[in-house]
């Protein structure tokens, strides 16, 4: 799949999660469908606690193989699972046709800030669960990485190491969390790089529709919210058009500015819907992958 984002030009990418409920489903669905005449690089969807949310990861994941055009990437965690459930889910995702894994260490279950807690038989960290992927099949596996490092770790060269460790292991390509400045995801491809490698990091871009995105954001990067994101945004919190339309314009400054810096493909969290992200990849000018 990495073929799709080493193209001449840029590309995107999106995020979905797996439908709680049908009429979550419908939206998902919805979205997916106008979101497909697009051509994005690749979708995922993301792996939750719950063994019925799992449930939906896998359907959802195994329907767009089957149903639609797009290349599906199922999002995979070692939460909770041992190696021998984890090897049933690799098995199930390679007999619907799923190539593409991103591989989650997961964060542990109730305190997400809490010590990580292992399964008896299973993994503790993602490096092994792409060691696992890789062992099984012919997969494409992706991996997490923290322009601001991963809350458990020290400093930015151990979450360095840990990202090579991922890559040594056999991934393919990375995806980061989120971040507010176009450097400080350029600080992480730049350490990437130093380390001699060219595996690919696609930034992660969440569209900053309304409040609730904004501080999911700062919840999510781990950063403090940047002066000037507050001075354009947190007088608008009353004001849901005037936020929405300003969070956008500052989302396009940045992924204007990782173009310009060479960034070939954004991966958008789009909670299941799909007009922010049509917008700013309009007004980027990004065309359809295959076009
Ligand atoms: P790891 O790479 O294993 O790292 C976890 C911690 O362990 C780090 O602090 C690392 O430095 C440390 N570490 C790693 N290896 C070692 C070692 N050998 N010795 C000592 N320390 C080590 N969560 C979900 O539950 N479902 C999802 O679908 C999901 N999707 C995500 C998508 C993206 C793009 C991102 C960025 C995150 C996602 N997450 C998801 C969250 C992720 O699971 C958490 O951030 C989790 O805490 C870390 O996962 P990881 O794969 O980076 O873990």
């Amino acid at each position: 799949m990495t073929e799709r984002l080493r193209t001449d030009r840029p590309v995107f990418s999106v995020e979905f999660m797996p439908p709680r409920d049908e009429a979550d489903e419908r939206r998902l669905w919805k979205a997916v469908r106008e979101l497909e005449g697009l051509d994005p690089a690749f979708v995922s969807v993301t792996y939750g606690a719950g063994g019925s949310s799992r449930d939906r990861t896998i359907r959802t994941t195994g329907r767009m193989a089957t149903e639609t055009t797009l290349v599906p990437m199922a999002h995979l965690t070692a939460v909770d699972h041992t190696v021998a459930e984890l090897r049933n889910v690799i098995g199930w995702y390679a007999a619907h046709g799923i190539r593409n894994v991103l591989a989650l260490r997961g964060d542990p279950p109730g305190d997400p800030n809490g010590p990580w807690v292992s399964t008896p038989g299973g993994l503790n960290y993602a490096d092994e669960l792409v060691a696992l992927v890789r062992e099984l099949g012919d997969f494409c596996v992706g991996v997490a990485a923290f322009p601001y490092g991963h809350p458990g770790c020290t400093d930015l060269d151990a979450d360095t190491d840990n990202l090579m460790r991922k890559f040594a292991a056999g991934a393919d390509f990375a995806i980061a969390q989120l971040f507010f400045q176009p450097e400080d995801f350029l600080r992480l491809r730049d350490r990437v790089a130093a380390r001699g490698t060219d595996k690919i990091v696609v930034p992660g871009i969440m569209p900053l529709t309304t409040p609730k995105m904004l501080y999911k954001t700062v919840e999510l990067s781990g950063a403090p919210l940047p002066p000037h994101f507050a001075a354009r945004l947190e007088p608008l919190a009353e004001d849901a058009k005037a936020f929405r339309a300003e969070g956008i314009d500052l989302i396009t400054e940045t992924c204007q500015r990782l173009l310009a810096e060479g960034v070939n493909d954004l991966h958008f969290y789009t909670f299941n819907q799909s007009k922010a992200t049509r917008e700013v990849v309009g007004r980027l000018g990004l065309v359809p992958t295959r076009a």
